[in-house]
């Protein structure tokens, strides 16, 4: 179907955050690591759709608008390497029950719309490298940056010139965050 688009729902790195990651990985990986993700392509995703028809995507689209939760603030204080799919990623130990129940709330409406949903348990995490295939040498540590979410994003994934590109499609507020 030429209308179907490849959508995912995910948390956007805010700008200054996007550089202090970038600039951090340049100094703690070797370029043996893996590929850098590109800056703009840094995300946390929520739930992923997969190919999604135009009736689908409107009908999902008013779901999330529907969606009324709190912001929440993440400390990105855990580094995994998964060698299989070859990730290196960026994490937290304790992830805020705002994101796991805006993660959970996602991917039920996704499920009921039909989206296959995986049965793996969500993981937040920001993908910093790909390609990671070998063995990776992990900093022990993070400098433990706060990331603060107040709003969820409804992306399009588009592979083009032999590169993966995200498009902004839709963005939602999420309330005012509780205190901690
Ligand atoms: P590419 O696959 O083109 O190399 P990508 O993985 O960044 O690049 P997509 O496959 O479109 O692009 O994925 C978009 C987002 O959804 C990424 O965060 C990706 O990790 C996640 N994702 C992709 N497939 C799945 C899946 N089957 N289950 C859960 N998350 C997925
Ligand atoms: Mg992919």
């Amino acid at each position: 179907m030429s209308s179907s688009r490849r959508l995912f729902f995910a948390l956007t790195l805010p700008d200054a955050l996007q550089q202090q990651v970038i600039r951090w990985r340049a100094e703690a990986f070797t370029p043996e690591a893996g590929r850098p993700v590109a800056a703009a392509n840094l995300h946390l995703t929520l739930a992923f759709l997969g190919d999604v028809s135009a009736q689908k995507e409107t009908a999902l689209k008013k779901l999330a608008g529907r969606i009324i939760q709190p912001g929440f603030s993440m400390i990105l204080d855990d580094l995994g390497h998964w060698p299989r799919p070859g990730v290196v990623w960026l994490g937290t130990r304790r992830a805020p029950r705002g994101a796991l129940q805006l993660a959970e709330l996602l991917r039920s409406q996704a499920a009921r719309s039909g989206c296959y949903q995986s049965p793996m348990p969500f993981h937040p995490h920001i993908t910093l490298l790909r390609s990671a295939t070998q063995p990776v040498a992990v900093p022990p540590a993070t400098p433990g940056w706060t990331f603060s979410a107040d709003s969820f994003t409804l992306y399009q994934s588009v592979f083009e010139n032999g590169r993966t590109r995200y498009h902004p499609l839709e963005q939602w507020p999420l309330a005012h965050q509780d205190t901690p």
